[in-house]
């Protein structure tokens, strides 16, 4: 992307930005799954962003160096005296000198601007830059780092004056009441029949943790970690939180997209949650449907699928 000239930036950019950036750009209907996931990840890694500013050579009012896009519709009235202006032009001494403007910023471009550490270095290009890494580079690492600063994790009690669990009230909140304990979290576990699992009830929560996640029921155990977990955030952040049944429809299809995408490549994985569409006898046809209901709205939408015993 920071190679203009190159073929595929010249026409990936035409495609899918529409004349916006990267960080601005917004997913589409029609986009597609993939496209649709990478904005997606773009919105959660937002903030690890930052813009680096060298030579300085990023217009003021036609680049984005802001992440909201080019300032320029956003200001009421530009001077004349300001229209070619640069961000070089505003770094004297390397702090920001916004005494040459004739133009007013609104303070929410001050406060961006204010984000930008505003040291010139020549030879290199402004650039958005990837900010937890010294090099710039972007890691998984750095990623979940990022993530995990910003969306409070309920484990433990440490952002809490109580140290009870906020779900049943009855234990204090250690990492292994939270994961498997927890009556709720009973409940979800009960679902998988992980009581029935060899050795899942005993060990400290790291034991527990390698043992289950390397034993055959391994990829079932990490959903199932990541149902539990979500599950609670999800009862305390939201105003209608899951019932049972929702979580357990929430675990099911992302473990059976798992183990569709490592199936892929390991062959066939019996180890299936949700159950796979079973074809009907010769000459039969199947009818499988469904529908929902929203209350609020009072909308209701129903849809069915027709399949011979082939699947056709
Ligand atoms: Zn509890």
């Amino acid at each position: 992307m920071h190679k203009p000239n190159k073929l595929w930036v010249r026409v990936l950019p035409h495609k899918y930005l529409s004349n916006s950036s990267v960080l601005q750009v917004q997913a589409k209907p029609q986009d597609s799954p993939v496209s649709k996931g990478l904005l997606n990840a773009r919105d959660r890694l937002h903030t690890g962003f930052v813009f680096r500013l060298s030579i300085g050579e990023t217009s003021l009012w036609h680049d984005d160096w802001s992440g909201m896009g080019n300032i320029a519709p956003t200001i009421p009235y530009v001077d004349i005296h300001d229209v070619e202006r640069k961000l070089c032009d505003l770094v004297v001494n390397n702090a920001w000198n916004l005494q040459v403007l004739y133009t007013r910023l609104p303070v929410n471009v001050l406060h961006r601007l204010q984000k930008i550490k505003p040291s010139t270095v020549p030879n290199r290009h402004d650039v958005w830059t990837w900010e937890t890494n010294t090099m710039g580079i972007y890691t998984v690492r750095d990623a979940y780092r990022t993530q995990f600063k910003s969306i409070p994790i309920v484990l433990g009690a440490r952002w809490r004056s109580s140290p009870s669990c906020p779900h049943c009230s009855a234990h204090e909140e250690d990492v292994l009441h939270c994961l498997r304990n927890c009556r709720h979290s009973q409940e979800l576990w009960l679902k998988f029949g992980a009581f029935t699992w060899p050795n899942f009830t005993v060990g400290d929560h790291s034991s527990w943790i390698r043992s289950q996640a390397r034993s055959s029921n391994g990829i079932k155990f990490i959903m199932g970690l990541w149902g539990v977990l979500k599950w609670r955030h999800n009862m305390i952040f939201e105003d209608s939180p899951w019932s049972l049944e929702e979580a357990w429809r929430w675990v099911c299809h992302e473990h059976d997209e798992i183990v569709a995408v490592l199936g892929e490549g390991a062959g066939s994985m019996d180890c299936w949650l949700g159950s796979r569409w079973q074809p009907p006898l010769a000459g039969s046809i199947k009818l499988n449907v469904d529908g929902s209901y929203q209350a609020v709205d009072e909308c209701s939408e129903a849809g069915g699928l027709a399949r011979d015993s082939q699947g056709n």
